[in-house]
């Protein structure tokens, strides 16, 4: 019998193939968090590494991390903190450039949203090549964070972003990996 706790969360994920263009295969989160017990269980995995840790905020980036941080961030009683692409905060911001496949993107934080030697964990949906993820890490550790650690649901290991991510010194934690 399957209990609430042990759903096959890949099962509940959805594959794309050619999206948002040909060769790329986006594995679509939608599907997950559209089922209860799956989206409970997936911010609970996500979230219990980091019990008794001390977090104190959620850094989510956007837009999936958002889904998934506010539910982290309500289980943890902490603070949740969005990261997101350029000229969509309304405050005064810090920003990261970071290289994409063709050209460069930036993301941006709040420059009071995190207070020197605060303990945060980071979250996205997916870690791919770690360009977004690594650039946070950069943007965060600007404004004095103590990167505690990083969770995603779904790891793309062929891309190598995790270990890009360990090489600069962050915790990693994923919930599925696609091969
Ligand atoms: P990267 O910076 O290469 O690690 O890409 C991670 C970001 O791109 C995350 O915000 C993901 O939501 C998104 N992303 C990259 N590849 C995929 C994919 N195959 N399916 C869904 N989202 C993806």
């Amino acid at each position: 019998m399957q209990t609430s706790e042990t759903l096959d969360l890949k099962s509940l994920i959805r594959s794309i193939p050619d999206y948002p263009k040909t060769g790329i295969i986006f594995r679509d989160i939608t599907s997950l968090i559209a089922h209860g017990a799956g989206f409970k269980q997936s911010v609970r995995q996500l979230v219990d590494p980091y019990r008794g840790q001390g977090i104190d905020k959620i850094v989510g980036i956007e837009a999936r991390g958002f889904i998934f941080g506010g539910a982290m961030a309500e289980q943890l009683g902490v603070g949740f903190v969005p990261i997101r692409k350029q000229g969509k905060l309304p405050g005064e911001v810090i920003g990261q450039d970071y290289a994409l496949e063709y050209g460069t993107d930036r993301i941006e934080l709040h420059a009071d949203a995190i207070k020197a030697g605060e303990k945060i964990l980071l979250v996205d949906d997916l870690i791919a090549t770690g360009g977004t993820a690594a650039a946070a890490v950069d943007l965060l550790r600007r404004a004095g964070a103590d990167i505690v650690g990083s969770a995603f649901v779904i790891d793309l290991p062929e891309l190598g972003g995790t270990d890009a991510l360990r090489a600069k010194g962050v915790d990693v934690h994923c919930l599925i990996a696609f091969e």
